[in-house]
C-alpha cells in the first residue's frame, strides 16, 4: 500500500497532521492501534486553552466535546495559605469531553480524505538507503503483518514514540529520553455526591511531599463531575502516583461517597522539545517529540500545532521533491519559533520547581518573591526580570531564605539565556551540531545549579 504520508497514531497530533496533509491534496493514511470508536480516549486532565484553537483556525468546541468553560487557573501553596489567581485569555479555555474531542479531530482528517487503518499497530519504521520509506505494522485482531509504504512517515504515536525509538543514530534524533524528564501521572474522573459551588478555575495544588516535582489538579466539569489527578517527577525514588492519589487526594471531604467513572495512569514528557525532530523521510510530532508545556504538562495544544506544521512542511517538501532531512528541516525551525523557545525557557523553571522545598514555595508565594504577574509572564513565554525597586523589596523579604532567592535569580537569568539561544535555532541541519552542543552545555549548567 503506497501513500504520500503515513501518520502513525490518531491522537491530537496525528489527526491534525493527517488533516493538514490531506487538505493539501496528499494521499494520507492514519495507522492506529485502537478501534475507530476508541480514538480520543486518553488519560488526561482534559483542559485546553482557547488560544491553541484560534492559532490553528479551528472552531471552538460547541457540542458534546465541550463540558465546561474555564476562566483561568488558581495555584495553591503547599500550606494552602496563598492562592495565585491567573486570569488571562491564554489561561482561559475549556474542559473537554476528551473522547468526543478526539472523535471530532478524527472526523476533520477523514473528511479531508485521509484513510484510517484502525486496530493496526505500527511495529517499526522501514528504512532503505538511510530514508524512512514506510512502516511495518500488525493487524491487532489477526496478527497479520502489513507493510505500508510512504514518502514521509509522521510519528504521532505519543509517549511510546514507536518510530522515533527505532531511528538510526545518523538521523540525529534522540531515541531515548531521561526518566527525570517524565511525569508519572494518575487520574480519575469522579461523580461527586453533590454539585460544588460554581468553579470556573482549574485548581492546581503544589506540595512536594505529595507530588515531588509535580502537582495535584482538581478540574470541576459541572454536573458534579470532576477530573482529578496528580503527577510526580520520575526522579530518584519517586512515589507511586496512584498510591499518592488514594492517600492524599481521595481522602479529601469533597470525594466522600463519590463514584469512579474512569481511572488510569500514563506518562507526560515535560521537557524541552527534542533538539531535532526530523530525519530523511520522517517527522516526529506531539508527545513523541516531547512537545508538552514543562510547567503544567499541557500538550494538547502544542501537539495539534506540531501536527499542523508537520502537514504543511511535508506538503512543501513534496512540492520540491525533497523529503530529506534538509527538506523537512523548516518544521524544526517553525515549531521552535512558535512554541519551542517558550518551552525551553520553562524547562529551566521546571528544574527549579523539582527541588523546591515546601517551605520555599510557601514563603516565596506568600511574600511574592515570585508574583502572579511573573508566573503569568513565564507562562506566556515572555521575558521577565526581577525589577529594581521590586527586587530591593524582595531581597528584604527574602533575607531569611537567601539561598532560595539566589536560585530564583539564577533561574530567571538562565531562562533568558536559554530563550536567546533558541531564538538562534539553526536554519539548516549543517549548523545543528554546534547549536546542540551549546544547548547541552546550557542545560548541564541549569541542572548543576538548580538540581542539588
Ligand atoms: C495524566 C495526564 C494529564 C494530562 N492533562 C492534560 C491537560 O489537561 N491538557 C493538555 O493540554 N494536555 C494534557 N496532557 C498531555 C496531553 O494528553 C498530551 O500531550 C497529548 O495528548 C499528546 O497528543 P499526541 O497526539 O502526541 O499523543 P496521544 O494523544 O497519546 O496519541 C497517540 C496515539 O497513537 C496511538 N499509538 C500508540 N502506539 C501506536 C502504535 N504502535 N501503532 C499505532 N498507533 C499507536 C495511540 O493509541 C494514540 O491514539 C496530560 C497528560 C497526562 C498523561
Amino acid at each position: 500500500m503506497k501513500y504520500d504520508v503515513i501518520v502513525v497514531g490518531a491522537g491530537t497530533a496525528g489527526c491534525l497532521a493527517a488533516k493538514t496533509a490531506a487538505e493539501a491534496g496528499l494521499k494520507v493514511c492514519l495507522i492506529e492501534r485502537k478501534s475507530q470508536r476508541e480514538i480520543g480516549e486518553k488519560v488526561c486532565g482534559d483542559a485546553l486553552g482557547e488560544h491553541h484553537l484560534k492559532v490553528l483556525g479551528l472552531s471552538p468546541p460547541q457540542h458534546g466535546e465541550l463540558e465546561k468553560r474555564i476562566e483561568g487557573v488558581k495555584i495553591y501553596s503547599p500550606d494552602l495559605e496563598t492562592v495565585f489567581t491567573i486570569k488571562h485569555e491564554d489561561f482561559s479555555g475549556y474542559l473537554l469531553n476528551r473522547w468526543l474531542f478526539g472523535q471530532w479531530l478524527l472526523k476533520l482528517a477523514l473528511d479531508e480524505g485521509a484513510t484510517l487503518y484502525d486496530h493496526t499497530q505500527c511495529l517499526e519504521p522501514i528504512i532503505e538507503k538511510s530514508y524512512v520509506v514506510g512502516v511495518l505494522a500488525k493487524k491487532v485482531k489477526t496478527n497479520e503483518k502489513v507493510r505500508y509504504e510512504g514518502k514521509v512517515v509522521v510519528d504521532a504515536s505519543g509517549f511510546l514514540a514507536v518510530v522515533r525509538r527505532k531511528l538510526p543514530k545518523e538521523m540525529m534524533v534522540e531515541n531515548e529520553i531521561s526518566k527525570e524528564d517524565v511525569e508519572a501521572c494518575y487520574r480519575e474522573i469522579r461523580q461527586l455526591k453533590r454539585e460544588v459551588e460554581e468553579k470556573n478555575y482549574c485548581e492546581i495544588y503544589l506540595n512536594q511531599k505529595v507530588t515531588p516535582g509535580g502537582y495535584t489538579w482538581l478540574f470541576y466539569k459541572g454536573d458534579a463531575k470532576v477530573n482529578a489527578g496528580l503527577g510526580v517527577c520520575m526522579r530518584d525514588n519517586f512515589p507511586n502516583p496512584k498510591k499518592q492519589f488514594y492517600e492524599h487526594v481521595l481522602t479529601q471531604p469533597v470525594f466522600e461517597s463519590s463514584l469512579l467513572l474512569d481511572g488510569g495512569a500514563w506518562y507526560d514528557p515535560t521537557r524541552r522539545p527534542l533538539d531535532n525532530m526530523v530525519g530523511n523521510g520522517v517527522v516526529i510530532t506531539g508527545d513523541a517529540a516531547c512537545l508538552v508545556n514543562p510547567i503544567h504538562g499541557g500538550g494538547i495544544g502544542p501537539s495539534m500545532l506540531s501536527g499542523y506544521l508537520a502537514g504543511k512542511t511535508i506538503a512543501e517538501a513534496l512540492e520540491h521533491n525533497d523529503v530529506s532531512q534538509n527538506g523537512l528541516w523548516p518544521y524544526n525551525v517553525k515549531y521552535m519559533e512558535d512554541y519551542g523557545i517558550k518551552q525551553a525557557g520553562l524547562d529551566v523553571f521546571r528544574l527549579l520547581l523539582i527541588t523546591c522545598k515546601n517551605e520555599d514555595l510557601n514563603y516565596g508565594m506568600k511574600y511574592r518573591l515570585l508574583t502572579e504577574e511573573d508566573v503569568l509572564k513565564a507562562g506566556l513565554g515572555q521575558e521577565f526580570s526581577l525589577n529594581i525597586t521590586e527586587k530591593a523589596k524582595r531581597v528584604f523579604r527574602g533575607i531569611r531564605r537567601i539561598s532560595f532567592l539566589n536560585k530564583l535569580r539564577i533561574t530567571v537569568n538562565l531562562m533568558n539565556k536559554v530563550k536567546a539561544h533558541y531564538k538562534g535555532y539553526p536554519k539548516t541541519p549543517k549548523d545543528f551540531e554546534k547549536w546542540r552542543l551549546k544547548t547541552e552545555v546550557l542545560f548541564a549548567e541549569a541542572r548543576s545549579k538548580l538540581l542539588e
